[in-house]
């Protein structure tokens, strides 16, 4: 059915991101990434809105890095130096797509796989050092989620497909896409009109639809927003 509910007027950029012919490259998740995947994917981690704050989280990181290479940065070798610092999350219901956006410092292809496709963060390695020791994977993971976090990894809570569009802020960066299914392997390609930043489109599983509800997400940054330092907007309005 073709659905005329007007939130999907801000999930389609007015710009198609077209994908430049012949730049497609596949790329194997690292055997730890994969590991911790697995264990998200699959947990039964009840508290599901904590990808919230880690997305939110990153955007947020995102903007200060901007900011200060902004300021620490020859006009001459940065792109983009005007534009709104901000977080534009939208939400897509009859696409049940949440989509979180940040016009920050953006990520080239080689940060693409050293931040995204291997671990790095603390909180990663500890969490899987501990999964070591655990004997019922999902259900164990289930604690050590919320005391270790995820961070990127924690959207694979809800989603069944990420896909992350990003542009650094050096002169020529291209757009990229990262995409995956969050099993063994990611895409990474080439695409036109990718704004300068990092849009993380999360393609929701059926039983996490309720984060592509206005409401819903509203209520969440709610309890989130109080340390972030940019505007957040949502659905074009003021979280
Ligand atoms: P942490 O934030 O603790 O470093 P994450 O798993 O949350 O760990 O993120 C991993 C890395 O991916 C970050 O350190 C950053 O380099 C990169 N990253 C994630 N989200 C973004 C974003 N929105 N913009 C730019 N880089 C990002
Ligand atoms: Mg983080």
């Amino acid at each position: 059915a073709i659905s005329v509910f007007p939130a999907r007027r801000f999930a389609t950029d007015p710009k198609a991101q077209t994908p430049v012919e012949g730049t497609v490259d596949k790329h194997e998740f690292q055997a730890e990434t994969r590991q911790l995947l697995d264990i998200v994917a699959r947990s039964l981690y009840s508290d599901h809105e904590v990808f919230v704050r880690e997305l939110i989280s990153n955007a947020s990181d995102a903007l200060e890095k901007f900011r200060y290479t902004a300021l620490s940065t020859a006009e001459s070798e940065l792109s983009g130096k005007d534009r709104a610092l901000e977080i534009r999350i939208t939400t897509d219901k009859p696409q049940m797509q949440l989509i979180i956006q940040d016009t920050g410092i953006g990520m080239t292809r080689e940060e693409l796989i050293s931040n995204l496709g291997t671990i790095a963060r603390s909180g990663s390695k500890q969490f899987l050092e501990k999964m070591k020791h655990e004997q019922q994977a999902a259900e164990a993971s289930s604690n050590i989620i919320g005391q270790f976090g995820v961070g990127f990894y924690s959207a694979f809570i809800v989603a069944n497909r990420v896909e992350v569009y990003t542009r650094a802020a050096t002169p020529n960066a291209p757009g990229l896409r990262w995409s995956t299914d969050g099993s063994g392997s990611y895409e990474i390609e080439e695409v036109k009109d990718v704004d300068f930043g990092t849009k993380i489109v999360l393609h929701l599983k059926t039983d996490c639809r309720e984060y592509s509800d206005e409401d819903r997400i509203k209520s969440v940054i709610k309890k989130y927003s109080n340390f972030v330092g940019s505007p957040i907007l949502l659905n074009g309005k003021q979280a």
